[in-house]
């Protein structure tokens, strides 16, 4: 067999969600060489009221859960059971899911080494179309008592691989597993070899579900990694879950370099808006400080508002709203500035700081606004946005690590104009440059990476 002890799991839930539903049974059959086979389950009371479509599927009702412990009153024989074993369950992000929540909300870690049913159905059957529990049921005729009951459906597992040492050699079903359990799991409705088939380059990527548009957008300079990192990690973000849930394709485009592939990532986010971007708001979150209007406090400006002409009294850029606040706070901490004539508290008399002696007093009169105000400019200084610091356009060339591919990008005032490929399209972007937009990640990414990049000013 395939490891010291395995782990045959399942769980009966209030539904499919593994950070909002709650676990309603757990069922594991464990199988130890040296001791054997020893089976398990319990109701668990979901604490909360399981919907009538789920009591329907599982047979597992209100009233069954009622006088049934709660996760965390079993939380250490599951522990206990599963410990040191293989977990080995049916499309096992799920199972795996449910419990590193259920554990987490119990302040615990679990972790095991896990391996998928369906995955390891698919590497050996490759032709068979389905692979859900009922298609492998049929298929390799397995008894099937208290189906959709979590023991019932544990013990369905360890018969399919039973079935499997019967049909198959034992070379290729343990090839077949150490395969699995070394590669980075994928939702499975994925094509067992969608990773293998992307390149360890830089560029952006997108995950698609059952719509034209895309789900998400991201940029790598490692597309593999990346995206592998999007299902693989020990503990998948409420984003993450989701988007393994609705993915059914994932599309690629290379890029010579890591500006490239942010210059095509920003652009398509704009464009294509997909919704899981949206709910991370990453790009849009950045923001400059401004101070336009002093001495009142600073004001808060993101990309589209900024002139890249006038970058004067403009600092930053901050990963967002919060970022830019407590770079305040620590400046005010550090140079006995006024909480109030930051505007990082609303109040009249003395500031927050003022009371704990760190404000010079602009809020009592004890210092001028204009005073307070050059002050702040000088605490700020070291963040002033800079001006641009070529007479005009400039082509920056990103070369690939083989030297076979290269893209030219080409910049005026810290705002990206076009990328080309040959001369003819460089020459195309010179003689009709289009109005760029100033972007404040963009300005971050060229202030970091010009000084290594070689930059060919031009005259036009
Ligand atoms: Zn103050």
């Amino acid at each position: 067999m395939f490891a010291p002890a395995i782990a045959f799991v399942d769980l009966e839930t209030t539904g499919a969600t593994a950070s909002a539903d709650r676990i309603t049974e757990v069922g594991i059959v464990r199988v130890d060489d040296a001791v054997g086979v020893s089976e398990w389950s319990s109701l668990v009371d979901p604490e909360r009221s399981i919907p009538p479509a789920i009591q329907a599927l599982t047979g597992i009702t209100n009233a069954m859960v009622a006088g049934a412990p709660t996760f965390g009153q079993i939380a250490e024989q599951v522990a206990e059971r599963i410990a040191g074993c293989v977990f080995v369950a049916h499309n096992a992000r799920f199972d795996y899911g449910f419990l590193k929540h259920e554990f987490a909300r119990l302040g615990r870690a679990f972790t095991a080494k896990v391996l998928c049913t369906v995955r390891l159905s698919r590497r050996l059957y490759p032709d068979a179309g389905r692979h859900n529990l009922d298609a492998v049921i049929q298929r390799h005729r397995l008894a099937a008592d208290d189906r959709h009951r979590a023991l019932g459906d544990a013990r369905i597992l360890w018969s399919f691989v039973q079935a499997l040492y019967r049909d198959r050699p034992t070379e290729e079903i343990e090839s077949a597993i150490a395969r699995i359990l070394r590669t980075p799991s994928l939702p499975p409705q994925l094509p067992a070899n969608a990773l293998a088939t992307i390149p360890e380059a830089p560029g952006v990527y997108r995950f698609y579900g059952l719509n034209p548009l895309p789900l998400y957008i991201g940029k790598s300079i490692n597309l593999r990694e990346r995206i592998a990192s999007h299902f693989s990690s020990d503990y998948l973000s409420a984003n993450d879950l989701r988007l393994s849930a609705e993915i059914t394709r994932i599309e690629i485009e290379e890029t010579a370099g890591e500006l490239g592939a942010l210059l095509r990532e920003s652009q398509l986010i704009k464009t294509l808006l997909p919704v899981y971007n949206h709910h991370l708001r990453r790009r849009s979150g950045m923001v400059a400080l401004a101070l336009a209007h002093e001495p009142a406090p600073p004001d808060y400006v993101n990309s589209s508002s900024i002139d890249p002409a006038a970058l004067d009294g403009l600092y930053g850029p901050f990963a967002s709203r919060s970022k830019a606040r407590a770079t305040l706070r620590e400046l005010a901490a550090n140079a006995r500035l006024c909480w109030s004539a930051l505007g990082l508290e609303r109040r009249n008399g003395p500031c927050f700081a003022r009371q704990v002696r760190r404000c010079a007093g602009v809020c009592v009169g004890a210092e001028s606004r204009e005073v307070h105000a050059a002050r702040l400019r000088d605490a700020l200084s070291p963040y002033a946005l800079r001006r641009w610091p070529y007479p005009g356009m400039i082509a920056v060339r990103e070369a690939d690590i083989t030297g076979e591919r290269s893209d030219v990008h080409v910049f005026r005032d810290w705002c990206w104009l076009g990328t080309a490929r040959d001369d003819a399209a460089l020459q195309a972007i010179v003689d009709v440059p289009p109005r760029g937009e100033f972007d404040l990640d963009i300005y971050r990414l060229l202030v970091k990476q010009l000084p290594r990049l070689s930059v060919i000013p031009l005259t036009s």
